[in-house]
């Protein structure tokens, strides 16, 4: 009778989803006719469906369950937090503890002078503070005209209409408008769709050399600002080419746009550092934004992290009598920023990076042994931020049609073995948790190679 029961609530939340839950980034032609698969539990590196059959989660959550599933001790905190007190609005002149020392917990973190705090709800929202907050910026400066944003093909900061504006992958945009007079994209930076015989230097200067023709076209007193990811993440975890992140920060420094790194997957980590925009690519930008493993997933909280030179600026009493207008209800949640701090609490005291640098080099070099597979045009990205790029012809790269939704049959098949992995058109993305072990890994390649 208990797995009668057991069946009967899975129809009543499979009815429920599939008639009134609309899911984000859904196709609803498929949606419709195979509703979706219940979750019930989560432990350490792998999740249970509502059967009970269990899944090694590939992808941790979405990029964010860095520290893994079910910490008791995130969840004491969090409740401790409730019960002290769940909220208070931090407009003006009012704070709770939790938020104040994330915030400097942050500061700390961050590289250089990024001694600064903006939150809100996540990554999305963090791209849209730290353009509000550039362009107040050069307002306060008296630039008024300095307002435009770059960013690159393949680039993802988001879902609101600003952060997809400066998302750069192209099918994204596909039925929307975006916001095109203040928005201008370069070309990715992949290198492994470069031309045929053109090295990796020439590579790199070439892609450079557009951001800085760019921001000439524009005019580099209409140029504010550049977003980049350290690693392009959804647009297919793009590696740009060796000294690419320097020149295009010496570029920015040239003609005083900043810098915007979008950490947002990168930090918490990921690839062994907490930020990786000094520690993996040797760079300090202005601003910094992250979210998902900053609460690894467990509360919704995103933050911009921004220079000591901004905030001079923004904080200035201002002649027009101006002041920083912006901000949420949930900006400093107290809940949420107990759980970021708990969350990075158990990174340093578990040396998670550590792990990351031993045992993301070892899934890197083992996912790298797929090469061989026909399929299996290109195997990219670091640590435990991984693609696998499936093509129809490994010589020319030539693409698998998009009706033969490669990624997506492989993502079933691992499904059906245990493993979750993420299709991406004809890739296939893996993000697991960062708490994986040499055995996990060795699983993971198995039942891709299979
Ligand atoms: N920036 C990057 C690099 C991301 O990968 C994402 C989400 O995947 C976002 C921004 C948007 O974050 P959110 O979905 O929390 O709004």
């Amino acid at each position: 009778s208990q797995n009668v029961s057991a069946q009967l609530e899975k129809q009543e939340i499979w009815h429920k989803d599939r008639d009134h839950f609309m899911h984000p980034w859904t196709d609803f032609s498929t949606f419709k006719e195979s509703g979706s698969m219940v979750f019930r539990q989560a432990d350490g590196v792998s999740l249970q469906d509502a059967d009970g059959k269990r899944y090694l989660d590939g992808i941790g959550g979405l990029w964010c369950v860095n520290i893994g599933y079910g910490r008791d001790e995130i969840a004491e905190a969090v409740a401790a937090q409730i019960r002290d007190i769940p909220y208070f609005s931090t407009f003006g002149h009012h704070t709770t503890a939790p938020a104040a020392r994330l915030a400097a917990k942050l500061a700390d973190l961050a590289p250089g002078d990024l001694n600064h705090v903006f939150y809100g709800c996540g990554g999305s929202v963090a791209n849209d503070t730290a353009v509000r907050m550039i362009h107040f910026y050069f307002n306060q400066l008296g630039k008024p005209s300095k307002k435009q944003i770059i960013s690159r093909k393949d680039g993802y900061h988001g879902s609101t209409y600003m952060a997809m504006s400066i998302t750069g992958v192209e099918v994204d945009h596909i039925g929307f408008d975006i916001e095109r007079q203040l928005v201008h994209h370069i070309s990715s930076p992949n290198p492994y769709r470069r031309p045929e015989g053109q090295s990796l230097e020439a590579f790199c200067d070439e892609k450079v050399q557009e951001l800085e023709d760019k921001i000439l076209e524009r005019g580099p007193d209409n140029v504010a600002a550049f977003f980049a990811e350290p690693i392009l993440g959804a647009g297919g975890v793009i590696v740009p080419p060796e000294g690419y992140h320097r020149k295009t920060l010496a570029v920015c420094r040239k003609y005083d746009v900043l810098y915007v790194s979008d950490e947002v997957v990168t930090a918490f980590g990921r690839l062994g550092h907490m930020f990786a925009s000094e520690d993996e690519f040797g760079i300090v930008p202005d601003i910094i934004t992250c979210a998902k493993g900053l609460t690894s997933g467990y509360l919704p909280l995103g933050a911009t992290i921004f220079s000591d030179r901004i905030y001079e600026v923004i904080s200035e009493p201002q002649a027009d009598g101006a002041i920083f207008t912006h901000g949420f209800t949930y900006s400093g949640h107290p809940v949420s920023c107990a759980a970021g701090l708990k969350n990075i609490e158990i990174m340093e005291r578990e040396n998670l990076c550590d792990h990351v640098k031993d045992v993301g080099a070892y899934f890197e070099e083992r996912l790298h042994e797929l090469e061989d597979l026909q399929i299996v045009g290109d195997v990219r990205g670091r640590k435990f931020m991984m693609c696998l790029e499936n093509v129809a012809d490994k010589a020319t790269r030539e693409l698998i049609a998009p009706d033969a939704k490669v990624g997506n049959r492989i993502a079933d098949e691992c499904q059906k073995r245990g493993l979750i992995v993420r299709p991406l058109a004809h890739m296939n993305i893996l993000s697991p948790t960062l708490i994986l072990s040499r055995e996990h890994v060795d699983f993971v390649v198995a039942t891709l190679r299979e």
